[in-house]
């Protein structure tokens, strides 16, 4: 992995936003008997706002005055305030000197998809205290380069996702699981046994671009709007029936969903799982069940690639719909692309 830098400014002071009603709902008291603390000891100052409704931190990312003061943006969530902070950042007319404030995740969601990753990439302990490894990573102060993902969507032209993008099977899990949320991370694991038992095929055309070694990023050329044609015949184009398709820029999406092994933060890919119809109960069972150890990606009726973009367009005048999943967030189905855009972002990573 390459180096990390220190930031050496001498006024630090973090922002930092609490969900109170994140995952099991106790992030704000977890601030206050446990964060507060480890910030105090590292000598960090810092704004607190406690966030009270959905978008609210989206808006106040987008139109704090002086952002740029702060030595970074924490979120005290899950996956989707950190979702909110980089989509409020993209709406800021400087988003292109903005996106390079560092970022910092502390798990308190029923989705904690990067706080993991990050652990996993220091090789440290995570699961008996997910608190510890990931205030440390933000305590310190320092920051690593992460890549971000541009999406656009039919009724969302313009998005960023630092994390997912779902369509299937695991998207229909994530939400139709969000009411289980006070259970925390099992909620994954009850709502798949339901959807299983209810297994279902969607129709679309999936297009991808293969990741090749060595393209910079002057050489990634952007996609062309989503009602037109793909460029060359680099893509791939697959028309069918799938199970599920799903893409993920970092190697957990959550706390057993090791689902991109490979995974670095500054990789320059997404890796992008496709499972064509038809798979069986047992299949699918299977998919989700090796995919608590990164097993899934040897499945010979998986097709798991790494890619710079990828286009997904639903067939929305037949079947049962899905949703569609950016980062944990659920819109309707709807097409979508998505291309990579190779380091454009920081997090907090000692
Ligand atoms: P989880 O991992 O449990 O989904 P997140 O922190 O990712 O937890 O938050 C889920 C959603 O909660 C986010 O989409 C965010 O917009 C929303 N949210 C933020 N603040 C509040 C609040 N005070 N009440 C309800 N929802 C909120
Ligand atoms: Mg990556």
């Amino acid at each position: 992995m390459p180096s990390t830098d220190l930031i050496t400014i001498d006024s630090q002071r973090l922002l930092i936003f609490v969900n109170p009603n994140s995952g099991p709902g106790i992030a704000l008291k977890t601030f206050n008997t446990r964060i507060r603390s480890f910030l105090g000891e590292a000598n960090i100052s810092y704004d607190l706002i406690v966030t009270s409704h959905v978008g609210h931190c989206q808006k106040i990312v987008q139109d704090f005055k002086d952002l740029a003061k702060y030595t970074g943006l924490v979120a005290v969530s899950g996956d989707g305030l950190l979702y909110e902070i980089y989509n409020g950042l993209f709406a800021r007319e400087d988003w292109d000197s903005i996106c390079r404030i560092p970022v910092g995740a502390i798990p308190q969601g029923s989705g904690n998809g990067l706080a993991r990753s990050l652990a996993h990439f220091k090789n440290e302990p995570y699961l008996y205290d997910p608190l510890v490894v990931s205030v440390l990573n933000v305590v310190k102060l320092k920051s690593h380069e992460m890549d971000l993902c541009l999406v656009n969507t039919t009724k969302f032209p313009k998005l960023i996702s630092f994390l997912s993008v779902g369509w299937g099977l695991m998207a229909d899990i994530d939400i139709e699981s969000e009411r289980l949320r006070m259970i925390g991370e099992a909620r994954f694991t009850v709502g798949a046994l339901a959807r299983i038992m209810r297994l279902r095929t969607y129709k679309a055309t999936v297009s991808y671009l293969p990741a090749v070694s060595g393209i910079s990023d002057e050489e990634m050329s952007s996609l062309p709007p989503l009602d037109e044609p793909l460029p060359d015949q680099k893509w791939i184009s697959v028309t069918g029936e799938f199970v599920c398709v799903y893409s993920s820029l970092i190697p957990f999406i959550g706390t057993d969903l090791f689902f991109a092994p490979k995974a670095l933060l500054d990789d320059g890919i997404i890796w992008l799982m496709i499972v064509k119809a038809p798979a069986s109960k047992l299949q699918v069972t299977q998919l989700l069940l090796s995919m608590e150890k990164g097993n899934h990606i040897q499945l010979p009726w998986v097709t798991f690639v790494p890619v710079t973009a990828f286009r997904l367009v639903p067939d929305v005048s037949v079947g049962p719909q899905s949703y569609l999943v950016i980062d944990g967030e659920k819109l309707d189905t709807q097409a979508m692309q998505a291309q990579i855009m190779p380091r454009k972002g920081r997090v907090f990573m000692r």
